[in-house]
């Protein structure tokens, strides 16, 4: 038994299920709306997901406004326009309906249309001082957990950089997951998306940080993402697939809001903000190479992702174990073919020392990872991943 005091941030309510989406127009109406902002990406909307979530929006008597130029990693001028538009409109609600980019960017909307200056004025712990407008966060990936997590991330393009802003006020007051709405990603970004849910899983259950509580919600995201991302990235219309895929990306949302990430996150945001390589793309490279590097800061818990993951003969030795484990991310990055040496992806090996800099301005991370990084061994896990 262990001696710390824990601490479970949990989502205000989660609206679950097969065809969930469709209340939206209800619980909009609940939480007071009357002009809503929904905020997106073009692609979102090509995908034809929005337009019936704003009929249901106008059927139940509200105003809908669009701000529709998300962008993937995106930038934090995003957030001021997009609450820009919210202020100028009088909006009551803010709904995101998209990936993690959208979802944090509606966060932004939602706290800045109701506090002063600009977002990056926030970055950091608990420094937004009012609680913003109401907010319902609709994923169609699954995905980043963004739906229920305290954080949001955006990218400082004054020095390239991803900088998080982490505040309960940024918790929606609905998270309305349809599994449904996952079902139009094509293969690359269902292979992306969900690489990214088994990372926060992974570093989560091997968090210094981790609790009992993250320790129940990643196991058992690891086991349904090692099940289930194939089949979603096999048949995109499997919806048993895309059913377990959305729930593990939640329960992983949950968990990591508790436990924690770690040096996978820190090595992985270079590559995004260098080589603008999708999030969970670059999160999903590292894995192996950083499982690698810190097993031998826990052992067991490595061994027992190994079983998580359909492992279920190592037991006994912890360092086959541990080997166990990050066969089975590699079996599963093949899978979902998901190459993962930077070499593939026509990064030179001379950028190594630019994204050691980036790592290392990254730092914070390594303190819930489950073994210390210094220069030297940032610099020798990135040369090892080329
Ligand atoms: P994304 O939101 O950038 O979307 C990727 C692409 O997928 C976009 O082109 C989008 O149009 C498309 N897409 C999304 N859903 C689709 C669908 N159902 N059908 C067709 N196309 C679809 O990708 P993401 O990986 O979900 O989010 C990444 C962002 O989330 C990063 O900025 C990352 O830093 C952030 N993030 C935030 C948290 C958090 O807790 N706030 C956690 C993890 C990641």
């Amino acid at each position: 038994m262990d001696q710390k005091i824990h601490s479970f941030f949990s989502p205000n309510r989660v609206l679950f299920g097969i065809g969930a989406s469709r209340e939206i127009g209800k619980e909009a109406k609940a939480l007071g709306g009357t002009k809503v902002l929904i905020v997106t990406d073009s692609g979102v909307v090509n995908s034809g997901l929005v337009a019936s979530l704003r009929t249901n929006l106008e059927e139940a008597g509200m105003k809908g406004f669009l701000f529709d130029r998300v962008e993937p990693e995106p930038s934090a001028s995003l957030v001021d326009e997009s609450a820009q538009l919210a202020k100028e409109n009088g909006v009551d609600v803010v709904i995101g309906v998209g990936g993690g980019s959208s979802l944090d960017i509606a966060k932004g909307a939602s706290l800045l249309a109701s506090n002063p200056g600009n977002v990056l004025d926030y970055c950091g712990l608990d420094l937004i001082p009012k609680r913003g407008l109401p907010k319902i966060l609709v994923p169609t990936t699954a995905g980043t957990g963004s739906e229920v997590t305290r954080v949001f991330v955006l990218t400082d393009k004054r020095d390239n950089m991803k900088k998080v802003v982490f505040s309960n006020y940024a918790i929606p007051e609905l998270a309305l997951v349809d599994p449904m709405l996952t079902i139009s990603m094509p293969s690359k970004v269902t292979a992306d998306t969900g690489m990214d849910a088994l990372v926060h899983a992974i570093e989560t259950y091997v968090s210094m940080n981790a609790t009992p509580f993250s320790d129940l919600l990643a196991s058992k995201a690891i086991e349904l993402i090692a099940r289930y991302l194939p089949m979603a990235f096999a048949k995109g219309e499997n919806i048993e697939a895309r059913y377990h895929m959305s729930l593990a990306s939640l329960l992983a949302g949950m968990a990591f809001a508790s436990g924690g990430l770690g040096a996978v996150h820190a090595l992985a945001y270079p590559l995004g903000t260098e080589y603008h390589l999708p999030h969970g793309r670059t999160n999903a490279i590292m894995l192996p190479h950083v499982m690698e590097f810190n097993s031998i800061g826990n052992r067991s818990r490595y061994a027992l992702i190994a079983e998580m993951m359909g492992k279920r003969e190592v037991t006994i030795d912890l360092r086959a174990g541990v080997a166990k484990a990050v066969e089975a991310v590699i079996q599963l990055l093949d899978d979902v073919q998901i190459p993962y040496y930077l070499k593939d992806y026509g990064i030179p090996k001379e950028a190594i020392p630019k994204l050691v800099e980036g790592g290392m301005r990254q730092a914070r991370l390594f303190v819930p990872n489950p073994r210390d990084l210094r220069k030297e061994d940032v610099e020798a896990i990135y040369t090892k991943a080329w």
